[in-house]
């Protein structure tokens, strides 16, 4: 087992997610198979709990591990599937060393930071770099180690020294550390000042670890004199010294490496497969894309695009696959509720589609309420995820059904009409891991549908949950006569996971996550569904 173990210096934000996945799209086009670990240094157990304003959208995977979004770079740029053990928190370690401790298992012995938490650290990344994640049942050749946060943080400190000592323990000579940090370009002349990057390495080797790789994230690419310079200062090999400068899309990240001869120093070859082909393709298609599509996004975190990454790259991957420029205007749902003459009303009435995508809580649902109601009556495309459907399906049981109190009980907890109810087995006291999440099949009623063709007819699909509410059982009848047609349901028959709205171009809605499964060349068939009908092409 080999491991490429990634770190961070100066400030974060530098696209260190995307720096290691695109390492590991390079060792997958030489023939390897790639699993990834990321190191979440903050205390909470997952990400099941955090806002997606502090941390951005918490990315679900089929065991209903709910983690950082990073997981999703790895899934979509090595197409893997991943389990909770993938992302490694300081939650996670303290509450096993603490459990051990209770149990006995260091008895007499003081539980300390040194040796405790970093021999858990350790043993923790060398079993689950051997979990098979590419769907082969084969053990990987390389384990893509991210460390989250920056080089000097408090709390990364143990997870530092543990993989210091982790070069030992595994040998030197399987390891390869990247350092990623920033070369700011100062001036009238655009100087690339290499300082902080000299700063931060000297900071990590402080602590022991000597970086083999550094990339330098920049807007120019990197001159030969600034690759010399941080050569000089840092101890790595000028050939070590790479850039990651501005490009017009992210796909072009592993090229941009292979080209400056990453492979080389990993020492792989990457035309061994077919993938960085593929992957050059693909940039340069998306580069040349022209024809633009608009989807208005209404949401409740739409100036914080990381909130809904996987539903952005989703339509991005949909987009490419329709041959459309993609343009999402996004709309905040609260801005549609105050008056129809608003910027926010203009934006969805220009659009080619309208996504609702999941969310929480009530604010801004009376907006979402409206875009959908705007959607359904004027034939716009529509795609309802999670919260959205269930939106949906509020507003056609007030404005069809003329049942005008119509909500939520996650909005309204003593409604006397719901269409969306909490469901039975959820928790109502603890709010961490206790929706029904993960990979559920959605089971089609009908042997011919929209949805269903787009899935390429199979007759159930597997897709990730998040979610605590549901339709009302009670309604289904009611609402489908007048309709609106739930043409997916779990294993039981009663949960509904999938409508769609009978004389509409596109009117669909579902109860889980479909982002989570996309792929850039593989887009999930909602998405696609949306992006076809949006840019007039014909739906299958
Ligand atoms: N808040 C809704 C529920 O819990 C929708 C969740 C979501 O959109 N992920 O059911």
């Amino acid at each position: 087992m080999k491991y490429v173990i990634v770190s961070g210096g100066v400030l974060s934000g530098l696209g260190k997610g995307v720096t290691a996945s695109s390492i590991g799209v390079l060792l997958k086009s030489a023939g390897l198979r790639v699993t990834s670990i990321k190191i979440d240094p903050y205390l909470n157990s997952d990400a099941g709990t955090m806002s997606p304003f502090e941390h951005g959208e918490v990315f679900v995977l089929d065991d209903g591990g709910e983690v950082d979004l990073d997981l999703g770079n790895y899934e979509r740029f090595l197409d893997l599937n991943l389990a909770r053990d993938n992302n490694l928190t300081t939650g996670k370690i303290y509450s096993k060393v603490i459990e051990a401790e209770r149990r006995g298992d260091y008895l007499g012995k003081t539980v300390q930071v040194i040796p405790h938490v970093t021999d858990a650290v350790q043993d923790w990344i060398e079993d689950v770099a051997k979990l098979s994640a590419d769907g082969s049942n084969a053990s990987p050749d390389v384990c893509i180690v991210e460390l989250g946060g920056t080089v000097g943080d408090i709390e990364s400190a143990p997870y530092l020294e543990a993989l210091r000592q982790f070069q030992f323990r595994v040998g030197r000579e399987n390891v390869t550390f990247v350092h990623v940090s920033l070369v700011p370009v100062m001036g009238p002349v655009g100087e690339q000042k290499t300082k902080p990057t000299q700063h931060t390495v000297k900071e990590l080797m402080g602590l022991g670890i000597t970086p083999d790789v550094l990339v330098c994230r920049s807007s120019k690419p990197l001159t030969q004199e600034t690759r010399d310079k941080l050569a000089a200062f840092c101890h790595v090999d000028s050939k070590a010294v790479f850039s990651t400068h501005d490009v017009p899309n992210i796909y072009h990240v592993p090229l941009m490496l292979e080209e400056q001869g990453f492979c080389n120093i990993l020492g792989i070859d990457c035309n061994k497969t077919e993938i960085l082909s593929d992957w050059k393709k693909m940039a340069h298609h998306l580069d040349q894309l022209e024809d633009e599509v608009h989807i208005a996004m209404v949401g409740k975190y739409t100036d914080l695009s990381d909130a809904y990454l996987s539903v952005i790259k989703s339509l991005q991957h949909a987009a490419i696959a329709v041959d459309r420029k993609l343009r999402i205007d996004w709309i905040e749902a609260s801005d549609i509720e105050e008056n129809k003459d608003s910027d926010a009303w203009s934006l969805l009435k220009n659009a080619h589609g309208v996504l609702v995508p999941g969310g929480f809580g009530d604010r801004g649902i009376e907006g979402k309420i409206l875009a959908a109601q705007y959607a359904r009556e004027n034939n716009v495309p529509y795609l309802g995820i999670c919260l959205g459907l269930q939106v949906a399906t509020i507003e056609f049981c007030r404005n069809v059904l003329g049942i005008s109190d119509a909500t939520s009980t996650e909005f309204d907890p003593d409604a006397a009409n719901p269409a969306v109810i909490f469901m039975p087995e959820i928790s109502k006291t603890h709010l961490g891991g206790t929706m029904r999440l993960g990979s559920r099949p959605t089971i089609f009623q009908v042997d011919d549908c929209v949805t269903r063709r787009l899935y390429g007819g199979q007759a159930q699909v597997d897709e990730r949950h998040r979610h605590r509410y549901e339709i009302n059982p009670d309604l289904v009848e009611q609402i489908e006569q007048a309709g609106l047609k739930f043409v997916g349901k779990d294993e039981s028959g009663l949960r509904c996971e999938i409508f769609e709205l009978e004389n509409h171009p596109f009117f669909i809605g579902v109860q889980y996550h479909p982002e989570f499964k996309s792929r850039p060349g593989r887009p999930s068939p909602p998405f696609l569904g949306l992006l076809l009908a949006s840019s007039g092409q014909e739906l299958p």
